[in-house]
């Protein structure tokens, strides 16, 4: 088999800068991870960590210069830095579809629902408007929607129906890989619930590799195989399921685990992570958590860790487990 081509997505050494008001902004700082086919990766962090300009870099959407600055991301064994603008609007929405954070906002507010779904089609299937507008209402159909609501607008869907639509819109031409950016944020907790089984049912139907992001430890828990802390635009911690919510290693995941509501623990109150994340366009000279961290040291302060594999899969950037 061609190594090359032996994973759906490959991240290298990522690095992406945004310049806002003379500053630049570091938000990703060196990420790497690849997924395979049929795999679901977990990213999971605060707002602000870097998940989501992951998502927009894989698909080349990140305003440059100065964009990615260091790094490189590979879509099925081919290097995005070296396609055209055309090609790239080829794989946009047909080998990699994302499904963005707020349905509210996503989805043009003047279209009719089915004409939306449609136009994906059309830019990449050879088929005139009327196969498309049909493909779109089976697409509607697939995501629970009755296809004779197709040509209703947007306003006329509750929250949960046109996140449904997005999602119809985002899998529309089976795309290789799906990036789902916390899909479930904008719904209420029993839609939560329902859209999430029904990207895990599609997801399983075409085979598809997903990227979810999310900051909620309980979706990555029913949804994803291996996971990735990401922490000031890093990857602190990575590992299986198992070795992330069983064998958890890097204080951040262990302040994020410790912050969830405890059913067993009788206290009144949670116990949030102090502090902030640091200020991306000013990043601690040693680790980036040390400001937070109760277990830093003084190498902390001056030395950024590196990842170290503690076993299997499972790598994490701290220097307590520098020496084993
Ligand atoms: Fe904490 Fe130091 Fe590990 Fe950073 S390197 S997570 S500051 S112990």
């Amino acid at each position: 088999m061609d190594t090359e081509k032996k994973y759906a997505l490959e991240i290298e050494n990522l690095n992406v800068e945004y310049h806002v008001d003379k500053e630049v902004v570091h938000a990703l700082n060196g990420i790497s991870f690849h997924l395979s086919k049929g795999e679901t990766i977990g990213l999971v962090g605060e707002t602000g960590a870097g998940k989501t300009t992951t998502g927009l870099s894989i698909l080349r959407l990140i305003p440059s210069p100065p964009g990615v600055v260091k790094g490189t991301i590979r879509v099925q064994g081919e290097d995005i830095s070296t396609l055209s603008e055309k090609q790239m609007e080829g794989l946009r929405g047909n080998v990699v579809s994302m499904i963005f954070q707020d349905p509210m906002t996503s989805l043009n507010p003047t279209k009719t629902v089915e004409d939306q779904i449609a136009e994906v089609i059309r830019l990449h299937e050879k088929c005139n408007n009327r196969e498309a507008v049909e493909k779109a209402k089976k697409m509607l159909e697939m995501v629970g929607i009755p296809g004779d609501r197709g040509g209703e607008y947007p306003h006329q869907f509750s929250g949960g129906m046109k996140q449904r639509v997005v999602i119809a819109m985002a899998l529309a031409c089976s795309p290789e890989i799906l990036i789902a950016d916390e899909p479930t944020t904008a719904l209420d907790v029993t839609i939560q619930a329902q859209v999430l089984d029904m990207i895990r049912d599609l997801k399983r139907q075409y085979n598809m590799s997903m990227i979810m992001i999310t900051h909620d430890l309980g979706i990555v828990a029913e949804i994803c195989d291996t996971v990735a802390i990401v922490y000031a635009g890093n990857i602190v911690e990575f590992g299986t399921l198992e070795d992330i919510f069983n064998r958890t290693a890097h204080p951040y995941t262990v302040g994020l685990f410790g912050s969830l509501p405890n059913m067993d623990d009788r206290t009144q109150r949670l116990k949030p992570i102090p502090g902030l994340m640091p200020d991306p366009t000013n990043l601690p000279e040693g680790c980036t958590f040390c400001p937070r961290c109760p277990r830093a040291t003084e190498k902390c302060k001056t030395q950024r860790p590196r990842l170290v594999n503690i076993g299997g899969e499972h790598t994490v950037a701290c220097h307590l487990f520098e020496e084993g």
